[in-house]
This record gives structure tokens, C-alpha cells and sequence, in this order.
């Protein structure tokens, strides 16, 4: 009955959810978001807490099963069904996001929430063990990568509960964890899409130096051509003896990174390195 490519796997155990929910501390005057909200475990808790609660639920079946499981109760009015693509969908404004969220769409639902205006004050999300300790992962730990310091930039994220897969129907194949996310008010004013260039570049391989990062042909090549076209617009001559190699390795240099690596460096270092790459007139997009 339940679609292995939607990811249903149903929360069964009450006391889990309703955990879950607590962890989001929900006000009563709170407007609630829920991604895929299935047959309604968690929904039904959100309801009895928030102002309003939102879904959004792809599935059809779904949808109409949760509008069953409600109607007639006092709460019926306080639920709004959105049948969709969570990734397609206009997103309604929210305080509280809380989900037990599609695994196969981790990756961007964090960042679509994450750019949604205006920010909310939090989120409750449950996600693949491993996922979920990427997202908390600091320098040095061993599943620090660009997912790390990418949701990190922009938020606040705790690990707030491990869940067994036997607390599913179906059960997954992997272990599950809750994490709490708090976006950074205001948000930092970095470039995001020159910040995750830079981050590309670095965590092709996070153990090699960033020197060495910065040698391929391919990196090479982009900042060339993107240097050049930064110039053009801008009407500056470019160099003839220009050498972008030893230009980005002068760059390096010039920030004491050259012979650091992505595994171990923090975000100050990557908004160092960055600003260090843009006050040069490079550019990463
Ligand atoms: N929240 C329920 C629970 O905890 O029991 C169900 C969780 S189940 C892991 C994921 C739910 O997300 C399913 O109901 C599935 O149909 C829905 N879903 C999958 N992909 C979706 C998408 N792209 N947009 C919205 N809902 C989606």
C-alpha cells in the first residue's frame, strides 16, 4: 500500500512523534509547516499545539486520508491540505516547520527552507542518520563536508534524537535522526552562490591542501575565463603576462591558507579565503 519512491515510511510510534513535536516548542499562536505528513501521526499532535498547521503532501491518497482523519473534530479548521510537490510549491509563510521528511529529497528541502522569506524561527526535521550527521558535523569530524558548512552558514543545527528503523511501518533501511535547525537572524550577507563555488572547489577532495585544490585545469580555467569577464565588464585591462595560476596561489598566500586543508577549516576561514578570492576580482559563478 505504501509508494517505496515517495518514501512512505509511516512514524508509528506515538511517543516519537510526539517528542518530535515538543522539540519544536510550538506556541499556540504559531503557524505550523509539515513536508509529507502521510497519514497524519505527526499532523494530528501539531494540531492540538499550533494556530495552524500546513501540509504538504504529494500523494493523493494521502492527502484524503488525512482530511478524513480530521474531519469532524474541532481541529478540522485549523489544517490546510497543499497536494504537491514540496519542491514545486509556493511555500505559505510559517513559523515552525516540523517533518518527518521524504529521505530522497534531504538535500534540497533544507535549502529551500533555508532561503524561504521572511525566516522562521525553527525547524524539527527527521532525516537519515548519516544525513543528519553531516548537517552537525564540525572541522575535523570525519562526515564534515560542503553540506556541513553550507547549512552551518546559514543556521543553527543541533542533534536532538536518534530513532530506531523499527519505530517505522515499513521499516527503512537506515537508522533515522531528528535535528533542530534555527536559521541565523539576520542572514549572513555573503554571496551564497560565490561562497558555494569557492566551497566546490575545496571539497573535491577536503584533505588535500587548498594549494592543491586550486592547481586543476578545470579550476584554472573557470577563473580565468570568469576573471576576464569580470574585467571586460567592468572595462580594465587585463595583464599581458597575466598567470592565473600564480595569481590564485598569491592569493592563498596572502590569507596563510595555501597549505591548509577543507577538513579542518571553519566557516571564518572559508569567508577569509572567499573575500580574499573576490577582493582579487576573481569569481567562482
Ligand atoms: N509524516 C508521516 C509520518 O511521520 O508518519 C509520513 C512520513 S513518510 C517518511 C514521507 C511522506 O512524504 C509520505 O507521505 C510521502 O507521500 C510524502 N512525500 C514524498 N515526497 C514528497 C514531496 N516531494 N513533496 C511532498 N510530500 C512528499
Amino acid at each position: 500500500i505504501f509508494d517505496k519512491s515517495l518514501g512512505q515510511h509511516i512514524l508509528k510510534n506515538p511517543m516519537v512523534a510526539s517528542g518530535i513535536v515538543d522539540k519544536a516548542a510550538v506556541k499556540p499562536t504559531d503557524v505550523v509547516l509539515e513536508v509529507g505528513p502521510g497519514t497524519g501521526n505527526l499532523t494530528v499532535k501539531i494540531l492540538e499545539k499550533a494556530k495552524k498547521t500546513i501540509v504538504v503532501e504529494m500523494d493523493p491518497r494521502l492527502a484524503s486520508e488525512l482530511t478524513k482523519r480530521v474531519q469532524g473534530t474541532v481541529e478540522q479548521r485549523k489544517l490546510e491540505i497543499i497536494v504537491g510537490d514540496f519542491m514545486k510549491v509556493d511555500l505559505p509563510y510559517f513559523d515552525v516547520c516540523i517533518s518527518n521528511t521524504p529521505y530522497q529529497i534531504s538535500s534540497p528541502l533544507v535549502f529551500k527552507l533555508l532561503q524561504h522569506r521572511p525566516l522562521w524561527r525553527c525547524a524539527v526535521l527527521m532525516f537519515q542518520r548519516e544525513f543528519a550527521l553531516r548537517l552537525v558535523a564540525k572541522p575535523g569530524d570525519s562526515l564534515y563536508c560542503r553540506l556541513s558548512a553550507n547549512v552551518q552558514l546559514l543556521a543553527k543545527v543541533d542533534h536532538v534524537m536518534k530513532v530506531g528503523k523499527n519505530n517505522f511501518r515499513p521499516p527503512p533501511q537506515v537508522e533515522s535522526s531528528v535535528v533542530r535547525i534555527e536559521p541565523r537572524q539576520p542572514a549572513p550577507t555573503v554571496d551564497f552562490n560565490e561562497w558555494d563555488g569557492l566551497l566546490r572547489i575545496l571539497f573535491v577532495r577536503k584533505n588535500k591542501t587548498c594549494s592543491s585544490n586550486f592547481k586543476t585545469t578545470t579550476v584554472l580555467e573557470m577563473l580565468e575565463h570568469n576573471y576576464k569577464t569580470y574585467c571586460s565588464l567592468r572595462g580594465l585591462d587585463i595583464p599581458m603576462d597575466f598567470d592565473v595560476k600564480a595569481k590564485v596561489q598569491g592569493v592563498l598566500e596572502s590569507t596563510g591558507m595555501a597549505e591548509t586543508r577543507a577538513a579542518k577549516m571553519d566557516n571564518d576561514d572559508f569567508l577569509k579565503l572567499l573575500d580574499a578570492f573576490i577582493d582579487a576580482g576573481f569569481r567562482f559563478t
